[in-house]
């Protein structure tokens, strides 16, 4: 953010506001965290806050403090588009096209409120007054904190806070393992942790959470695991089938790509789900270095996100999705073996 951003959204905020947060539809522990930091700073400034989800997250993440006061749009649709409509000010935050919301874009596109955003994404649309868009931050929980700086305003950080933001960045870089962390993340850790986040009570909150059930789910998942060695690539698929033997829930198959990535010689990991009740086939796309899947998504499944970590979906049947992947592998053969 330049100095004119942020004064703009310093002048934004220097009266008490009706505000709303918002994060992407499925949102994540970036998602989450960023939005329940940014709620509980906004509410002690003064600001009537309200975080409005699209739709709900996954059981791991309802730990998190305050996720009780999460509106979510699909369950309580009249009170959320009364919010939206409301609203003076509009934070989206972990995303930066209005189309990642789902059903709940017609709502945002309709607002009369200033828009914010705090994102790390590739190719930010332009939809806000303030726009805080960085692709080599490695969460949007980062980018909050250094709001935060900006603002003056670390000193109203207590351990709840803390604590959501901690979550994000831990979750957003694979526990701090993926080239996108850097010692600024370091740096923003370490003081979240003297802020009084509680690192291993949080890991464990997000990781040692499993159930049998998705143990089971995992096992099918790496039973479907397909390597193709020639173009240094891994897949997985999960069919609707599958997942209702294992009684799949929102969450359940966070990660398992990230199995296929852990090969040895491979670096470009996809993993496809299918979900009947939308008629798509969900993709994740995971990559190793240079190889952007982030391209690969937006040019062929409908999709983006960084680098190294995309998503996307296919309207086509599950073999006929793996069959067009195979397809335009050739492509990518000479970049996939750079
Ligand atoms: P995941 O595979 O974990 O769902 O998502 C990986 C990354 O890609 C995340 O940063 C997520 O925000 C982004 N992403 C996931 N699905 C989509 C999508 O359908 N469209 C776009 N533009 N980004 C996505
Ligand atoms: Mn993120």
């Amino acid at each position: 953010m330049d100095q004119e951003q942020i004064n703009q959204l310093k002048d934004l905020l220097s009266a008490p506001k009706k505000i709303v947060i918002v994060p992407h539809k499925n949102p994540d522990g970036d998602a989450m965290g960023s939005t329940l930091a940014l709620y509980q700073y906004l509410k002690k400034d003064g600001h009537d806050a309200t975080v409005v989800s699209p739709n709900d997250y996954p059981q791991f993440l309802k730990w998190l403090p305050f996720e009780e006061k999460v509106v979510k749009f699909d369950q309580q649709n009249a009170i959320a588009v009364q919010l939206i409509k409301n609203a003076e000010i509009i934070f989206t935050l972990d995303f930066n096209h209005l189309s990642r919301t789902g059903d709940m874009e017609q709502a945002l596109k309709d607002a009369t409120a200033d828009f914010v955003m705090i994102d790390h994404h590739q190719q930010p649309d332009n939809y806000a007054t303030v726009t805080y868009s960085d692709v080599h931050v490695c969460a949007t929980c980062q980018m909050v904190y250094h709001t935060f700086e900006m603002l003056d305003a670390t000193g109203s950080i207590d351990v709840d806070m803390a604590t959501c933001l901690y979550t994000g960045i831990m979750t957003d870089t694979g526990s701090f393992r993926f080239r996108s962390t850097s010692s600024r993340t370091h740096r923003v850790i370490a003081n979240l942790i003297d802020k009084g986040a509680d690192n291993a009570f949080i890991h464990q909150q997000i990781y040692d959470a499993n159930s049998p059930k998705r143990m089971q789910l995992l096992g099918s998942a790496l039973n479907n695991l397909r390597v193709l060695p020639e173009f240094k690539a891994a897949y997985i698929t999960l069919s609707q089938e599958e997942l209702d033997a294992h009684n799949y829930e929102k969450g359940d198959t966070e990660g398992f790509v990230n199995y296929a990535l852990s090969l040895q010689d491979t670096r470009l990991a996809m993993i496809f789900i299918e979900n009947k009740q939308e008629g798509i086939i969900k993709i994740s796309l995971r990559s190793e270095g240079d190889f952007s899947v982030n391209e690969m998504a937006r040019e062929h499944f409908h999709g983006g996100g960084h680098i190294n970590a995309a998503g996307g979906r296919s309207d086509r049947s599950m073999a006929d999705t793996v069959d067009y992947f195979i397809s335009i592998l050739p492509q990518y053969k000479l970049a996939l073996n750079a």
